[in-house]
């Protein structure tokens, strides 16, 4: 499944952040664990009547002139534009139809991209809804009246965006080619490992036709299967702002990993494994894909028997959240284990999808209680009376307990273990959720 993304645009101080926030904190549905990522909101993911989808801040910091908020709004719009399934253009009503909103409006137009407009502020309808029509001269539709601080129209909103999501976007898609999305920070080597992979294959190579983003899409056969390998260094956009550039390339990985069966997060092991990379990593663990670290460039630093061993050991803990990535030393330039990825691609992907029967898990599940007793508190002990899984990619459990109240993360950590003692699962995040039952 792949879901659709959401983007914001708009001048500052019309209320980017406060209609970003109102979607975000009313729909947003998975509770994340990961460090590093959800501080900073540039993404969310969202819920809106069962439909899935992204939403996307594209506004970095506020300029603090005149003369460049134009270009940095344009600068904006065409992140929304390249990586986005459907655009929320907002205005504000107070502040009225501005030349510059008119400008954007006319890029937005050109770009046949789906846009929304939303007129915020109108806190009151009597006071300000005449005011309105003013933005038809946009060119872009009907707007509509929203106040994000006080939360109004925002469900009129959301349906209208909503429309423009296809059923592609919201159904499981047909094509079962592995899709995957190689994501790292600049120059790891993203390119270069494509570059080698097409040139060790002679391959096809063809964008495919209808992506809407702007990750390149590329065709692989390896061993007679078809891969999809989407890559997020082909394009890239010259800003002088720092944050400007680094929200680009986050909204973008966020917009590959969303196609993504599985992850290949590029790192360079001249650097070394840094924060910045497991920010990164965060975006494909809360997405639940499969994931392989590729540490590259393995043939540019001097090396001794314990290197791998030091290094497995560096990454382990600083993308402690997926312990159970797998990991590869490759090097795009000389070719080392290049093919050894595409078996993992293979292993991951199984792994993602693969089903354990009830009944077997129960065994698991009752012997683990067996050997470790559940956590109980002022008096009352956690009761486990049945497991399931009930999804893949990634594979999802459902417990029932007597009370949620007692289960204990470490707890749900320990069943993970017994778990994947069993049965593996390398390379995918597992998921739990717990329920109550009398
Ligand atoms: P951004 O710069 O576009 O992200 O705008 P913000 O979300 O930071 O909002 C700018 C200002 O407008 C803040 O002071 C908000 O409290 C205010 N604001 C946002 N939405 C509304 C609204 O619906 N009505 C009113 N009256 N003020 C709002
Ligand atoms: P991207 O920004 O992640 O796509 O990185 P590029 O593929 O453009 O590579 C950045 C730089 O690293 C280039 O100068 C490459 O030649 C170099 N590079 C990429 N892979 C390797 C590798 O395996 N070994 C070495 N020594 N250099 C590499």
């Amino acid at each position: 499944m792949s879901k659709p993304i959401v983007a914001i645009v708009g001048r500052p101080n019309v209320g980017k952040s406060t209609l970003f926030n109102v979607l975000a904190g009313e729909t947003i549905s998975i509770v994340k664990d990961t460090p590093g990522v959800t501080r900073d909101r540039i993404y969310a993911d969202c819920t809106w009547l069962n439909m899935n989808f992204t939403l996307v801040d594209t506004g970095g910091i506020e300029p603090d002139s005149r003369d460049i908020i134009l270009s940095q709004m344009r600068e904006q719009a065409q992140i929304a534009i390249d990586t986005a399934d459907v655009i929320i253009f907002i205005v504000d009503v107070r502040q009225g139809l501005q030349d510059s909103d008119s400008k954007v409006a006319d890029m937005l137009r050109k770009s046949g991209k789906p846009v929304v407009l939303a007129v915020n502020k109108v806190d009151s309808i009597q006071k300000f809804g005449n005011d309105v029509y003013e933005f038809y001269n946009l060119g872009i539709g009907d707007p509509i009246p929203v106040s994000a601080a006080s939360r109004l129209g925002i469900g009129d909103l959301l349906d209208e965006v909503s429309k423009h999501f296809t059923l592609e976007q919201l159904e499981e898609e047909e094509d079962d080619r592995p899709k995957v999305a190689i994501i790292g920070k600049p120059n790891v080597g993203k390119s270069s490992i494509i570059n080698k992979l097409l040139g060790e294959n002679r391959v096809i190579v063809s964008n495919i036709a209808g992506t809407t983003r702007d990750a390149v899409d590329t065709e692989v056969v390896y061993n007679g299967t078809e891969y999809i390998f989407i890559d997020t260094a082909g394009l890239r956009r010259k800003s002088k702002i720092k944050e400007d550039l680094e929200r680009y390339s986050i909204i973008r990985t966020v917009s590959a990993v969303e196609r993504a069966d599985v992850v290949i997060l590029v790192i360079d092991a001249t650097e070394g494994v840094t924060e910045q990379d497991a920010k990164i990593a965060g975006i494909a663990h809360d997405r639940g894909k499969g994931i392989i670290v590729a540490v590259n460039k393995w043939d540019a630093i001097e090396k001794n028997d314990k290197t791998i061993y030091e290094f497995t050991r560096k990454i382990k803990d600083t993308l402690s959240f997926m312990q159970y990535a797998e990991m590869v030393f490759i090097s795009a330039v000389t070719g080392q284990r290049m093919n050894k990825m595409f078996e993992l691609i293979d292993m991951v992907r199984e792994n993602q999808t693969m089903r354990i029967a009830t009944g077997v898990l129960n065994e698991i599940m009752t012997e683990a209680v067996a050997m470790q007793q559940p956590p109980s508190d002022k008096g009352k002990r956690l009761k486990l009376y049945y497991m399931t899984q009930v999804a893949v990619k990634p594979p999802t459990f459902v417990i029932f307990v007597n009370d949620k109240e007692l289960m204990h993360f470490s707890y749900v950590r320990y069943l993970e273990n017994r778990i994947r003692e069993s049965f593996g699962f390398k390379g995918t995040a597992l998921k739990f959720l717990i329920r109550e039952r009398n």
